[in-house]
Formats: C-alpha cells, sequence, structure tokens
C-alpha cells in the first residue's frame, strides 16, 4: 500500500480520493500538494505530512548543447546517499530517462565507476519513480514529454527486482504514467534465474539488454566478476528462454576496452555466439572512469569491430556517446 493510500485510510476517505491523487500526481504533474486542488484545503493541509517527494535536488548539470541533463539528489530517507539520473533529448525528438535503481552496485564489474563505489542503498518504488517525475515535469514546461525510461544508471535492476517490476507497474498503468512497455529498456549484467523470473512476472514486451562485454567465458571473467558465478552457457540458456517467450529481440551491450575485448578475433567470435540469435549489438566505446587502467579504443577500431559483425549480418551500432563532458555517460555515474 503506498503511502497517500494509507493516508487516505486512516482519514477515512473515499476510494475515489486515490484516483484523484493518481491523476494530479502521475499526470497534470502537480509540482506540490497546494495544487491538488480536487481534494478539499483541509485534507491538503494534512497531506502535507507525507514527503512530496523521496528525493532532494542537489544539483543538475548540463551540456553546452543542452541535451544531455544529468540530477544530482539525494536520498530524504538518507541524505548521506546521492545518486544521479539523466535526461537524454535525442535530435529525433525521443526523450530518454535513465535512472537507477541502487545507490553503488554491488556487482563490481572492473570498467564502471558506480561497481568501484559498492552497494550504498537499494532504491524503493519511489525513488525510482520520482526521478522520472522529476524530468517529467521539467519536461511539460517545454510542452514535451518523457517517451522511454531506460533501466541502465547506477544498480543492478536484477538484484532489486521486486522494486524494479512495481516501478514498471507505475509507468505501464493507463491510470498512472501510462507508458507503453515497448518504451522501457531494462539492462543487467545479467543473472539467469531473475531474468526467467521477470519473463514469468510477465514483463514480455519490455527491451532486454544484457551487458555482455566479451565473447568468450574467459574473458568476461577478467572483467565482470558476475561471469565467475554464473558462467556464460546458463546465461544463454535464460536469455534463450526470455525470446522463447516473448519472441523479442535482446540487446547485447558491449563496451570496448583498448586492447581488451576489442580484437577481430573477439568481433569474429561475437557473430558467432550470436548467430541465430534474435540479436542487436550496441558496441559503446569505453567512457574513461577515473582509477581505472582502461582505454578507449580509436575510431578506425569501433568501426573495424562494428564491420566484421556486420560482415556476418549480427545486427549492431555503435553507441553515440551523450554526456560524456559532463560525466553523465554510461558508466561514469559515481556521485
Ligand atoms: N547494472 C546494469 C545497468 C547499469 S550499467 C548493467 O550493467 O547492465 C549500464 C550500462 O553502462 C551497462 O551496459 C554497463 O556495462 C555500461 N558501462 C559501465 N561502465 C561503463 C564505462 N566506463 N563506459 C561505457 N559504458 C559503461
Ligand atoms: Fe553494476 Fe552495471 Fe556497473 Fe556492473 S556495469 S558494476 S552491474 S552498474
Amino acid at each position: 500500500m503506498s503511502d497517500v493510500q494509507k493516508f487516505l485510510a486512516e482519514n477515512n476517505q473515499p476510494e475515489y480520493r486515490l484516483q484523484q491523487f493518481n491523476h494530479a500526481y502521475y499526470q497534470q504533474l502537480i509540482t506540490s500538494f497546494d495544487e491538488l486542488t480536487t481534494w478539499s484545503k483541509d485534507l491538503r493541509s494534512k497531506l502535507q505530512q507525507l514527503p512530496f517527494s523521496s528525493l532532494k535536488l542537489i544539483k543538475t548539470i548540463s551540456t553546452p548543447k543542452k541535451d544531455t541533463i544529468k540530477a544530482l539528489f539525494s536520498l530524504v530517507r538518507n541524505p548521506q546517499a546521492k545518486m544521479e539520473t539523466v535526461l537524454m533529448r535525442h535530435d529525433d525528438g525521443r526523450n530518454t530517462v535513465c535512472i537507477s535503481c541502487m545507490v553503488g552496485c554491488p556487482v563490481g564489474c572492473a570498467f564502471c565507476a558506480t561497481g568501484q563505489m559498492g552497494l550504498k542503498e537499494k532504491l524503493t518504488t519511489q525513488e525510482i519513480i520520482d526521478q522520472i517525475l522529476y524530468f517529467a515535469r521539467w519536461l511539460k514546461d517545454k510542452e514535451e514529454k518523457v517517451s522511454n525510461v531506460v533501466y541502465m544508471g547506477m544498480g543492478e535492476p536484477m538484484l532489486n527486482l521486486d522494486v524494479v517490476e512495481e516501478s514498471i507497474d507505475i509507468l505501464i498503468n493507463p491510470k498512472k504514467v501510462g507508458m507503453s512497455q515497448r518504451r522501457l529498456t531494462v539492462s543487467t549484467a545479467g543473472f539467469p534465474s531473475q531474468i526467467r523470473q521477470f519473463v514469468d512476472d510477465g514483463y514480455d514486451q519490455l527491451n532486454l539488454a544484457i551487458s555482455l562485454h566479451a565473447p568468450n567465458q574467459e574473458l568476461r571473467k577478467k572483467i565482470m566478476p558476475i561471469a565467475k558465478t554464473f558462467s556464460m552457457k546458463k546465461l544463454f540458456a535464460a536469455i534463450d528462454y526470455y525470446v522463447q517467450q516473448c519472441n523479442k529481440r535482446v540487446s547485447y551491450e558491449y563496451i570496448l576496452l583498448k586492447g581488451v575485448n576489442d580484437q577481430d578475433k573477439h568481433a569474429r567470435e561475437l557473430a558467432i555466439l550470436l548467430r541465430n540469435r534474435l540479436a542487436h549489438v550496441n558496441l559503446i566505446p569505453y567512457n574513461p572512469v577515473l582509477g581505472v587502467k582502461y582505454e578507449k579504443p580509436s575510431k578506425k577500431k569501433v568501426l573495424r569491430f562494428a564491420q566484421i559483425l556486420t560482415d556476418r549480418s549480427i545486427s549492431n551500432s555503435i553507441r553515440v556517446t551523450m554526456g560524456a563532458e559532463i560525466d553523465a555517460a554510461c558508466g561514469q555515474l559515481a556521485a
């Protein structure tokens, strides 16, 4: 039960009050409880005992072109815990919000700024939703909307799955945020049983992104500790189950690390691995992270890697890094 539901029950209010609240909060995108004018002034003022948002904005930073805006928040329940949310305003009109599901991350991938922090907090459903509402309100002033949400900020969605699923329920509920599942992407380092659970729980129209980053088990183990616990064989068994159930293409994230996984042989091996699978490869040139030893490959190398995949009919794209100049690009999120 949400806090507002509890509040209404405690105040013996009829159920339609909740619908009025949801409409104002998620759809009209009110900026304070004072704007909840369908409620009496008295009831509204009592509601002020609840925080309007679970997040406190610390600051925003944007790129000179204003196409990427990063918001730094602290949690109202724990002001020490800080995390980031990024809005990417694409030329084609899409407004994508990249949200965090944790402060820090326990998975510890070698190339990732968030992973270097360890896990500080798992976010609540409200803390996930309030990240999106912040930018939804911001865009409303410009008569624009959030068109896409990607769970690709700080943290590992599959290790906070109940909360992530509850947040998706709010996003896809037509009486709340009302987005289509197809506009949502969940990115995971690859936890096989949680991937299966996610499908079984009925989240079968979302986009699934797998952070693969290596074409074989041995190399993957070197850069992603999770591969030591779950072999690629187990991971692909879960991914194949997903594809079988949902009949949807899976995105594979592949960070190109100079001299580590960017050679021709890696591209060829990746093509063999994904041959006959419904797959799209997102090549991500590594974004430098302070204190991490990796380097970005040359542009030529990136293009060559992509070409090897293309020659073998593996659908792929090179991710245009937005926000690198403000440390808002993937893997640079460390408050
Ligand atoms: N934990 C999830 C989602 C958050 S990470 C996951 O790992 O998928 C989001 C994406 O950023 C992942 O694909 C991740 O591998 C990538 N990433 C992490 N560090 C990066 C870096 N330094 N440069 C580029 N991408 C990075
Ligand atoms: Fe966690 Fe994803 Fe970073 Fe790995 S890449 S440490 S799973 S946030």
